[in-house]
């Protein structure tokens, strides 16, 4: 027993998953689709999407940002929380890679949940602002490249009403964060996770689940 946060060894991950995960069927399908694929550590733990959906229902969300969508597990997750006239609007600048998602969304019947925006994050966040959609957001969920966090983080923010959520992914970057910073992406992670603490327009939380993820609520 101890006060900090428990390490999870292969047999402890192993018991949280079998006593708590409840993954949709098509999150399944999806997770073991994606686990052929060459780049399948970009998606999110099965457990860090079930607890994202927890949030979105726990914040009464309709309407959601989702930066980085990759093959969808994250986007799907949070639209299978959603009311039915809840909205994702997911941005990722791949098609090979939302081809994949998009079969999933229509598999899962949530389609007309997600509105998917091939281009660059940025100027899917700064369109939203030009038409007025400030403080229209309730979550936002950032999983793109790790250098433009800091951009995508000052767009979420205008865009999400007060109370709103930011969830952050890959705040822990493997371990890496605590190490002298040997490339870009880390540099930013650090830089980035500094901001955040001292940054008075939110309450933050690191939660130690996946790769680390920030909550940030807008104050
Ligand atoms: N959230 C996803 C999941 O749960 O499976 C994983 C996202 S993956 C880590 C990062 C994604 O960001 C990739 O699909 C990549 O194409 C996308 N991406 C990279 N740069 C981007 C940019 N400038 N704008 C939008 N998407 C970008
Ligand atoms: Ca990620």
């Amino acid at each position: 027993m101890s006060n900090r946060t428990i390490d999870l060894n292969d047999a402890l991950y192993r018991y949280l998953l079998d006593v708590s995960l409840r993954e949709h069927p098509v999150l399944a399908e999806l997770r073991a689709e994606t686990h052929r694929h060459p780049l399948a550590n970009m998606q999110i733990a099965p457990e860090q999407g079930q607890f994202m959906a927890l949030l979105v229902k726990m914040l009464g969300a309709r309407r959601t940002l989702e930066i980085g969508v990759f093959t969808g597990y994250s986007a799907l997750a949070v639209a299978l929380a959603l009311p039915d006239d809840g909205r994702v609007i997911a941005c990722d600048i791949s098609r090979e890679y939302t081809d994949v998602a998009r079969a999933c969304f229509d598999k899962a019947g949530v389609a007309h949940k997600i509105v998917l925006h091939i281009a660059p994050a940025l100027q899917t966040l700064d369109d939203l602002i030009a038409q007025g959609q400030e403080g229209a957001f309730d979550f936002a969920f950032i999983d793109a490249d790790k250098t433009g966090y800091d951009a995508y983080y000052e767009r979420c923010l205008r865009l999400l009403r007060a109370g709103g959520v930011i969830a952050v992914d890959n705040v822990l970057w493997g371990g890496r964060v605590a190490l002298p910073a040997m490339d870009e992406d880390t540099a930013a992670i650090q830089d980035f996770n500094r901001k955040l603490h001292q940054d008075q327009r939110i309450d933050l939380s690191m939660v130690p689940i996946g790769d680390g993820l920030t909550l940030a609520r807008k104050r």
